[in-house]
């Protein structure tokens, strides 16, 4: 949990459920006609660690919440490794909205919903975002590279005005049925409690806010893509 002032934390957390009650009805996209419902996140509304996935799929559409099936499952063991639990957390997607098939979000959906992510960024005030496969990984990192390239390598990121750390990760529904990957994925995770104790440099007064834009990254420019 940060150390926010009280007042402050409620007003975040009322905001927070504030702005998932203004979208629950979102229809900027095609996929609020195929949905049962938003899956807007869910877990500790002052988490130092968000978690970014891809987009609802069958089990988390009927239930509202995300990361409910088998990734899901895989996700709080792996998060039990490192002592923490759903609840020390928060988890959302990319998308709000199930594709039909869980196939791969589209361009102009991922355009459609950036914002909400970018304002529930704004609202948790997390200092790691760990992103969980390709889609998340190049939105928040503003880059093409693929998550086989990235994984497991930190990178300072200006989001909103704030610094956080971003962290790439193999997503858990891909490590499901392929053991060298979930132990690199188990690996990556292992850092996630050093990454989490790095105090960062607060950002100089005339720094621009560019949104999203990388300030400590240096990664090499290949894309191998992983799904
Ligand atoms: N469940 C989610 O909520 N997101 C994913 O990316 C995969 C499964």
């Amino acid at each position: 949990m940060s150390a926010v002032p009280i007042e402050a934390a409620a007003e975040h957390v009322g905001e927070l459920q504030a702005y998932a009650e203004a979208v629950s009805g979102c229809t900027r996209c095609r996929l609020a006609q195929g949905r049962t419902q938003v899956v807007f996140g869910s877990g500790n509304p002052h988490a130092d660690l968000l978690f970014v996935g891809e987009a609802p799929g069958f089990h988390e559409d009927k239930q509202g919440l995300p990361f409910v099936g088998q990734a899901g499952k895989l996700l709080e063991k792996l998060l039990a490794g490192i002592g923490l639990a759903r609840s020390d957390v928060y988890i959302a997607n990319v998308l709000m909205c199930r594709p039909p098939g869980n196939r791969d979000p589209q361009p102009d959906e991922i355009e459609a919903c950036e914002s909400h992510l970018f304002r529930k960024l704004e609202l948790i005030e997390p200092t790691v975002v760990a992103t969980l496969g390709n889609f998340a990984t190049k939105l928040l990192s503003g880059r093409p590279l693929g998550i086989t390239r990235v994984h497991g390598q930190e990178q300072e990121t200006t989001i909103g005005g704030r610094k956080v750390v971003l962290y790439p990760l193999y997503h858990p529904a891909a490590a499901l049925y392929t053991p060298a990957m979930l132990k690199v994925l188990e690996a990556d995770f292992a850092r996630l409690p050093e990454l989490l104790g790095r105090s960062l440099a607060p950002i100089a007064p005339s720094e621009p806010e560019p949104g999203l834009t990388l300030v400590g990254a240096s990664q090499p420019a290949e894309q191998l893509g992983l799904f």
